[in-house]
């Protein structure tokens, strides 16, 4: 991009999270590139007014209804509109003002917005992978027919799309989706059963938001983004294969039907695939530590453990029967995860939970978005149920 085209406006969705601060720090580094058309928080309200005053955005929206006035009196000498509640987020996602939607809010209340999105034609850069894990077929449906591009933000999902640059002719045979294993790589579960809370939240290469690192931990990361890819990239569940690589320098890599491989390597940091995203299907220059092959003298890689981390058994197994089955698979780990951030549950009552609620609720072959829905909310009370049991 010169410095004479228009500047792309983003709409950020969770701006206060770890995505949503990283993308500002993007747009910050490139402002005559970027700039902010609307700014979205759930609670964190201090923070949405810092970003408010700085990038002075056309709107911003504050999900939690009680923190509505704090956030309207502070801005109250600017003229940025001032949402708040859930269903903002869908009234400023239908605004014509932005070109590309950043989706960084975290799980399944991402995916009304991003819908939305899409269904306006508007670019999105996803990093709320729940969006597709729950009503992948309906998101990528509507995509394709409201040319709405969508660029992953997750970091194994951009390097494939980064690998299938000039490859559209060129079908995929498999992808390889690399994990780091996670802060608990080589645990059994007579140690799990013991982990707590911050020493889970600790992952060795990323420094993330509190679901997706317990998630890490888990593996159903792992598992999510298997779903996740199977919707980016139309593949068969058997075309995608986990494989352990615990210095998360190889994203991921795509295997053609050559036998060839090719993978996109770099230092792990979210920065580069938001930027990415943003700026495709341009490269931008930037200042990010680069990798040295003296750091990481070696590369390594290990099949992954599934019968300890069973998520990854679970995940799989709802990729297979899809449906309404992943969808029921997310929203009894949200409940899952919740709980034990909060000390309700332990490290392997999680898998115990999403695999209970995966028995229990009723299998449905090809939902409606209504039936998505139904099916979250059933699945979240049921998993609910469970807590102190
Ligand atoms: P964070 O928890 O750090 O941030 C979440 C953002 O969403 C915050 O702005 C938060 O607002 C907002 N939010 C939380 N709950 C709601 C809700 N119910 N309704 C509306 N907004 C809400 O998460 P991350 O940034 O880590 O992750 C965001 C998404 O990106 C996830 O789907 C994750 O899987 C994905 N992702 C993240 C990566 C990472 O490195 N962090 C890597 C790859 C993917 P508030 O701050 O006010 O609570
Ligand atoms: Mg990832």
């Amino acid at each position: 991009m010169t410095d004479q085209a228009p500047k792309k406006r983003i709409a950020i969705f969770g701006s206060t999270g770890s995505i949503g601060t990283q993308a500002l720090d993007v747009i910050r580094a490139n402002p005559g590139m970027f700039e902010v058309e609307i700014l979205t928080a759930q609670t964190n309200d201090e923070l949405l007014i810092t970003q408010a005053m700085e990038f002075r955005p056309n709107a911003v929206v504050i999900g939690d209804h009680a923190r509505y006035e704090k956030v309207k009196s502070a801005l109250a000498s600017t003229d940025i509109k001032v949402f708040a509640g859930e269903s903002a987020l869908e009234e400023v996602a239908d605004f014509d003002t932005y070109d590309m939607m950043l989706a960084g809010i975290v799980g399944f209340a991402g995916l009304k917005p991003t819908l939305r999105a899409v269904e306006k034609g508007r670019a999105v850069g996803l990093a709320n992978k729940e969006t597709l894990v729950v009503a992948g077929d309906i998101v990528m449906q509507t995509a394709i027919e409201k040319r709405a591009p969508i660029i992953p933000v997750d970091s194994e999902h951009s390097a494939i799309f980064q690998c299938l640059v000039g490859e559209v002719r060129n079908p995929i045979e498999k992808i390889i989706l690399t994990a780091s294993g996670g802060p608990f790589l080589g645990k059994k579960p007579n140690y799990l059963v013991n982990v707590k809370r911050e020493h889970a939240l600790q992952h060795p290469n990323w420094s993330m938001g509190a679901k997706i690192s317990i998630d890490s931990a888990t593996l159903m990361n792992k598992g999510l983004e298997m779903i996740e890819a199977k919707w980016l990239f139309n593949l068969r569940p058997d075309q995608i294969q986990v494989v352990i690589h615990p210095q998360s320098i190889i994203h991921s890599m795509v295997q053609f039907e050559d036998g060839s491989i090719k993978a996109q390597m770099g230092l792990p940091d979210m920065k580069l695939p938001i930027q990415y995203a943003m700026a495709f299907p341009a490269r931008v220059k930037n200042d990010f530590p680069r990798f040295s092959f003296r750091r990481y003298p070696s590369l390594t890689f290990e099949e992954p453990d599934v019968k300890t981390f069973r998520n990854l058994q679970l995940a799989t197994e709802a990729l297979n029967m899809g449906g309404n089955m992943p969808c029921i698979l997310n929203a009894a780990n949200e409940i899952a995860v919740w709980a034990f951030l909060r000390n309700r549950i332990g490290f392997l009552d999680m898998t115990a939970m999403v695999e209970k609620t995966m028995q229990k609720l009723p299998f449905i072959e090809k939902p409606d978005l209504q039936q998505y829905f139904d099916s979250d909310g059933e699945a979240r009370n049921f998993a609910a149920s469970l807590i102190n049991l």
